[in-house]
């Protein structure tokens, strides 16, 4: 286990559930004094019987302006000069279904948590992290290196946090500040549950006359999620990775987490677009062109 220096202090976003509740309670009991990002109170509760006295939970909707303004408001107040050591943008949800029928106030949704509340949060605490070379750590997925149809805007989101975060390794590199992206394949959380709910009631309000032309290849994705989610790895891997990018005298920038994430990035890595394209179709049993 890594050494935390007194009162190192850390934020993380969407911490009510799964990975965030997991490494929120993981780094503090490291030591870490963790401000765990909740949307409301009682998500807060859980959290403070399960972690020490240090570990605070903060109101934090990361696609509210005054919210985020709030919070920093708050850890500022409460860390004083010493600034943070850390910032965990966690938050994310999962927005599925055919891009052809897909409303774009879906995408907009997806891309304003996954990508533009994670980029509005990084500036609301930069000042508090550039005060003691914090790090950034954001929660990226193995579908930001790999796309699987009908979670395209979930996937090209997350391929657009790793633009973010390379851009602001790169642009924050003067400072000392390292970022780093987290890739975790499948991990049994309740995102799974929440995303089929999200697109059953998304593909029951799209009236949208090419929508049942999907429904076959669709239900092929479905089950392939079933099947990902019941082979699941636990949250505890992910914390670990989000332990080292924090506390690692040199972090990756890069962190695989799961066996499925690591073989699906070798076989983007080494494959032909076109082979991948055929390899993944014949795992999805998709029906053949008509
Ligand atoms: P959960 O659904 O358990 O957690 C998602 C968290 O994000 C919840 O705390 C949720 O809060 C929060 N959240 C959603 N919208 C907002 C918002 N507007 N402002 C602040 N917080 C918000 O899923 P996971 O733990 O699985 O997901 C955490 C991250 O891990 C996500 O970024 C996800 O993409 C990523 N990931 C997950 C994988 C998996 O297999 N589980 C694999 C790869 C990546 P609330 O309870 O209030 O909705």
């Amino acid at each position: 286990m890594a050494l935390v220096l007194p009162m190192q202090s850390v934020v993380i976003t969407g911490a009510s559930t799964g990975i965030g509740a997991a490494c929120a309670l993981h780094l503090d009991a490291l030591g870490f004094r963790v401000f765990a990002g909740v949307r409301r109170h009682e998500d807060g509760a859980p959290l403070r019987v399960r972690g020490s006295q240090r570990l605070l939970p903060v109101l934090l909707d990361v696609t509210d302006a005054v919210s985020i303004a709030q919070a920093a408001a708050q850890v500022h107040e409460a860390v004083g000069g010493e600034g943070i050591a850390g910032l965990v943008n966690n938050a994310g949800i999962v927005v599925a279904g055919p891009l052809e029928v897909l409303p774009i106030a879906e995408l907009r949704k997806q891309f304003g948590v996954n990508v533009i509340g994670a980029l509005a949060v990084t500036q609301a605490f930069l000042p508090l992290l550039r005060v003691r070379r914090g790090r950034i750590v954001n929660m990226g997925s193995i579908a930001g290196r790999v796309t699987v149809p009908f979670l395209g805007p979930y996937s090209m989101s997350k391929f657009a946090l790793e633009a973010m975060t390379t851009a602001l390794r790169l642009e924050l590199d003067g400072w000392g500040i390292e970022v780093s992206i987290v890739e975790p394949g499948a991990i049994a959380t309740p995102i799974w549950e929440k995303s089929i709910k999200a697109a059953d009631l998304l593909q029951a309000s799209t009236t949208h006359d090419a929508l049942p032309l999907y429904a076959e290849h669709f239900a092929c994705v479905r089950r392939a999620i079933d099947e990902a989610a019941r082979r699941a790895i636990s949250v505890d891997a992910v914390a670990r990775a989000v332990e080292h990018a924090l506390t690692a005298r040199r972090p990756r920038t890069h962190y695989l987490v799961g066996s499925d994430a690591k073989f699906r990035a070798l076989l983007a890595l080494l494959l032909p677009h076109r082979m991948q394209d055929v390899l993944l179709r014949w795992f999805l049993k998709f029906p053949r062109r008509r």
